[in-house]
């Protein structure tokens, strides 16, 4: 049987909020079977749980932010990345404040967070959202054209593009395929870093955004170049961030996807467009679990490895 997973222990972060500039610290805990990824607002008088779901996005704006009342949680994006590259199905994310720390920019701190607690097989099945028919969103016109697709594939495949006219992103790869059966999302996706351009952040820190963005935790591109003094991680970190923040986005439906995704200049909003969208259309997929775990696709059988 292809098993649920979760933490073997518990393991704590320190950090600041990228958009909120607060600190906050966040403990990662082992959770029963079928819990699914709950988030607890512990600094609250009575700590309030948000369970993550597609209906739980309550913000879309630079960020994926899920609440619940007058709770919320900010940027959970690549914390769920990671727990989606992992296989994480079950786990307690306590924070103390409004908005995830952002760490290094990208999905890699969070991956070593959850490998060094170790991750451990659970006595239930693990299930899938199986796609049987293809659900899209679309938006905009010409210049300003954006969309989503999932599509019924054996596995999970992503496939990205992006489309930004700037120097310093057009000279590197703008378009990836990446199938967690062939790649290695630690490896090749993980530590793409968050990006922003100069010109945006004073605009964004006057609407109380990027509030602790730098070139510690991002790429910071101005009209010609980055301005980070180690470079890029990968010739291509751009389109392998918005991957990243899509395998993030896409989590939050709750279960892994059996699916191929494609996606021209989408992000949070329309990500999360998607997952209502397919929510909206119960004849367009199936939850499966696999009874013999060789049945499963090679990405889903093997995942990063458990002790
Ligand atoms: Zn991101």
């Amino acid at each position: 049987m292809l098993k649920q997973r979760t933490l073997k222990t518990l393991t704590r972060a320190v950090g600041v909020g990228l958009h909120s500039g607060q600190r906050v610290e966040i403990t990662l805990r082992p959770a029963h079977p079928n819990t699914g990824i709950v988030f607890r607002r512990v600094d609250l008088p009575d700590p309030v749980e948000i369970p993550v779901s597609a209906l739980a996005v309550t913000e879309t704006r630079m960020a994926s932010t899920i609440s619940c009342g007058s709770a919320k949680v900010h940027t959970v994006e690549h914390l769920m990345s990671a727990c989606a590259g992992l296989g994480i199905d079950n786990l307690y994310v306590d924070i103390t404040a409004e908005e995830m720390p952002i760490l290094d920019g990208s999905a890699a701190s969070f991956v070593f967070l959850l490998q060094s607690a170790g991750i451990e097989l659970q006595d239930a099945p693990r299930q899938f959202i199986l796609l049987k028919q293809a659900v899209e969103v679309r938006q905009g016109k010409g210049v300003h054209e954006k969309w989503a697709r999932l599509e019924p594939f054996h596995g999970y495949q992503l496939s990205f593009e992006i489309d930004f006219s700037h120097p310093a992103v057009d000279s590197t790869g703008q378009r990836l395929l990446f199938d967690i059966s062939a790649g290695s999302f630690t490896k090749d996706i993980a530590r793409a870093r968050t990006f922003g351009f100069t010109k945006d952040v004073e605009m964004m820190r006057t609407n109380g955004l990027a509030l602790g963005g730098g070139l510690d935790n991002a790429i910071v591109i101005d009209d010609y170049k980055v301005l980070n003094a180690g470079g890029l991680r990968y010739d291509d970190e751009f389109v392998k961030h918005k991957i990243l923040d899509a395998m993030g986005d896409l989590y939050l439906v709750g279960k892994p996807l059996l699916a191929k995704y494609s996606a021209f200049r989408s992000g949070h909003a329309l990500n999360n467009l998607l997952l209502r969208e397919l929510l909206d259309h119960p004849e367009a997929w199936d939850l499966v679990t696999f009874a013999d775990s060789q049945q499963a696709p090679a990405g889903y059988a093997q995942l990063a490895r458990t002790w």
